[in-house]
């Protein structure tokens, strides 16, 4: 049976075993997928001795994204651009490496009916997780995508390696009220329940609030969002089924619907 599997330190509670068995049961694919535990200083010997099993492919979470990309023999331009991996396909003796998390998060953006072509974008963080979708939304044609970060200068780094006029670096603090069409929170505070210091300024009743972090209950951001009286706000969980169906799709060639799969998904977050 072809393997594939997640690498990652942690990797107990990752919901992509779930995800790829529900997309492979669905789609009538037979194949197996589990977490893999890689010692921190181990990744590689980890994805070779999976390869010496037999492993077809697999996605890589925190922190081995940036040494996936370092392994990889070939890389699309979307991980180059990323600066990190999330899906490895072993073939041919070779190891390609992919990045799949901007085009979660634009199918997810699309699938809320959330315009991104010609939208001016505010991108709150300039991590390995920022950085991975400014490829994806530029394809989407927006008018502007700010990028604001707590310390400014890695936005600035990240505006010069992309070199592309849309693009402009800025603090919290020189955020613009009323500006944005589309907020996406790239930061990782909701993960310790905190908030991006923006001003409350910047949200209007036409603005979509997104946010990468998801969970049982809404993120401190969206909630902010919604009191701040934000048009809809979303957090991440499609986008987590959406990279995951990408990935999918670059192993079997079959792109699964992500609706069902996310339904699930929520409704087990929901009675943990
Ligand atoms: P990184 O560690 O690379 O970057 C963290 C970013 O968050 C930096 O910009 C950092 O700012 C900022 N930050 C951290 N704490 C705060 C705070 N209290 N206030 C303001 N800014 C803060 O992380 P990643 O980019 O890899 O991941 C970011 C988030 O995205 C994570 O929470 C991750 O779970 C989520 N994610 C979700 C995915 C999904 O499928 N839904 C996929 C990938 C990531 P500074 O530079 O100043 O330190």
């Amino acid at each position: 049976m072809d393997k594939y599997c997640v690498f990652g330190n942690p990797i107990k509670h990752s919901r992509s075993p779930f995800i790829h068995q529900s997309f492979a049961k669905k789609t009538d694919q037979t194949l197996e997928y589990d977490t893999y535990l890689a010692e921190i200083d181990g990744f590689s010997k980890a994805v070779y001795s999976f390869i010496d099993k037999g492993g077809k492919g697999a996605n890589v979470t925190v922190p081995f994204k940036e040494e996936a990309l370092a392994l990889s023999d070939q890389l699309s331009e979307r991980a180059q651009l990323a600066g990190a991996v999330n899906t490895l396909t072993f073939k041919n003796g070779k190891i390609y490496g992919d990045n799949t998390d901007g085009e979660g998060l634009v199918q997810d953006l699309l699938r809320h009916s959330v315009g991104i072509a010609n939208s001016k974008i505010l991108l709150l963080g300039a991590g390995g997780a920022a950085r991975g979708v400014i490829l994806p939304i530029l394809a989407q044609n927006p008018e502007s995508i700010t990028i604001a970060n707590r310390t400014i200068s890695k936005a600035e780094k990240l505006i010069e390696q992309f070199n592309n006029d849309k693009l402009s670096a800025c603090s919290f603090e020189q955020t613009i009220a009323k500006e944005y069409d589309v907020i996406i929170n790239a930061t990782s505070a909701s993960l310790s329940g905190n908030l991006p210091a923006i001003s409350a300024s910047i949200i209007s009743n036409s603005t979509v609030c997104y946010d990468m972090v998801y969970g049982k209950s809404m993120t401190p951001f969206l909630i902010w969002a919604k009191n701040e009286g934000a048009d809809k706000v979303i957090d991440g969980l499609g986008m987590l089924v959406g990279q995951a169906a990408e990935s999918f799709d670059i192993w079997r060639g079959i792109k699964p619907a992500v609706e069902p799969v996310l339904k699930s998904l929520r409704a087990s977050l929901d009675t943990e």
